[in-house]
């Protein structure tokens, strides 16, 4: 795919990256080329932890690979899908010049990362309409071709907005800006949303990336384990860019348990649960007179407009709930941002959005 490694930038194309101790196939069976100690600390009960990791622990890997249905070279294993955004902009964008396209209101990461790389942040909202907020994909392509835009990001669920992008409109977008930039699909609540993932497109469209995330619905938030899909030459370019051992042992051992077909049982209906807790809170919240409007989500979330959103945050707050603020994010002035809980917090949050009617 060379045109794909076309958009990576041209200092890095043969960058080689730091090279570990870890990543040279010698053999034997007494290691002392890395400068570890020779016994486990006393707290390393199992021993894990004395030797530094694979960079890309095999079984994880395969097993991320069987979970997202992708082979395991378009696969790379970051801290988070947060480092991920942070590789690809690093390896796309040179500072100063080439930009990066986001769709606000949407996760901060994005134009955070542009920032430190100094790449310019070119934002094209989203649109409030009937159908919630919806990405402008015709605005974003003509963008993408006129300016010196490497990187385009969509979130699908979007994050606050709570709208997933069908996959033609994906692929449509993914072609109008071939050969320019690379389309980057965040899917960190995939799990959540109706709609297929877009690595079901990246065959046909290879300047497609997939963010996925073993943080929101699979439970593991503090194991820092997301991965990015795309095609294996830019996969390759990114393990290159990465820290040297990025994902911890007891980190992806924590992982690769979470992945088992009993924790994945029990995922799914949990997610099941956020689903039909989603509808259900959004039905609440849309019967209180104190709310203007609730947006549909494909999410673990809801957002949702409020007469007075102060008061609201506040009341929540008093009741002990802690939601998001988005007050200081564009187009969301009086808006909150509620994460779906167990049925116990969301009936907590309904009645503590009661007593403000009830006292008012
Ligand atoms: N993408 C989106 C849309 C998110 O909301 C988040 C976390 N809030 C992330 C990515 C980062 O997730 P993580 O680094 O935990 O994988």
């Amino acid at each position: 795919m060379s045109g794909l490694l076309d958009l990576v930038r041209e200092d890095l194309r043969d960058f080689t990256g730091y090279k570990s101790a870890r990543s040279e196939s010698l053999q034997g069976g007494v290691w002392l080329n890395a400068n570890e100690s020779a016994w486990a600390n006393p707290a390393d009960a199992k021993a894990t932890s004395r030797r530094y990791p694979d960079p890309q622990p095999a079984a994880l890997r395969s097993a991320l690979a069987g979970l997202y249905g992708c082979e395991e070279s378009q696969l790379l294993i970051g801290r988070g899908s947060d480092e991920a955004i942070d590789l690809l902009v690093r390896a796309l964008c040179n500072p100063g010049r080439d930009a990066v396209i986001v769709t606000p209101p949407v996760f901060g990461m994005y134009a955070v990362c542009a920032r430190l790389q100094d790449a310019p942040v070119i934002e094209v909202p989203l649109r409030d309409g009937a159908d919630g907020f919806v990405a402008d994909l015709d605005a974003v392509a003509a963008m993408a071709v006129e300016s010196n835009a490497k990187l385009v990001f969509l979130c699908s669920p979007s994050n606050p907005a709570g709208s997933a992008i069908p996959l033609a409109e994906i692929e449509r977008l993914a072609e109008r800006i071939e050969g320019k930039a690379l389309l980057v699909v965040d899917e960190a609540y995939g799990e959540f949303s109706d709609l297929p993932s877009a690595t079901t497109l990246q065959a046909r469209q290879p300047n497609i990336a997939v963010l996925r995330t073993l943080s929101k619905a699979h439970a593991l938030a503090a194991a820092r384990i997301g991965v990015v899909i795309a095609d294996a030459a830019l996969i390759e370019v990114l393990r290159r860019c990465q820290a040297p051992y990025p994902v911890p042992t007891p980190c992806a051992e924590l992982a690769l348990a979470g992945l088992s077909p009993e924790a994945l049982a029990e995922t799914e209906k949990r997610v099941a649960l956020i689903r039909s807790e989603r509808a259900r809170l959004q039905a609440a919240l849309a019967g209180l007179p104190e709310v203007r409007h609730v947006y549909p989500s494909q999410g673990n979330y809801v957002l949702a407009r409020f007469r007075d959103a102060e008061s609201a945050f506040r009341s929540l707050l008093a009741a002990g709930v802690v939601v998001r603020d988005q007050r200081a994010a564009p187009q969301l002035g009086d808006a909150l941002r509620i994460t779906v809980g167990s049925p116990e917090q969301n009936d907590r949050v309904i009645s503590a959005l009661r007593r403000i009617e009830a006292a008012a």
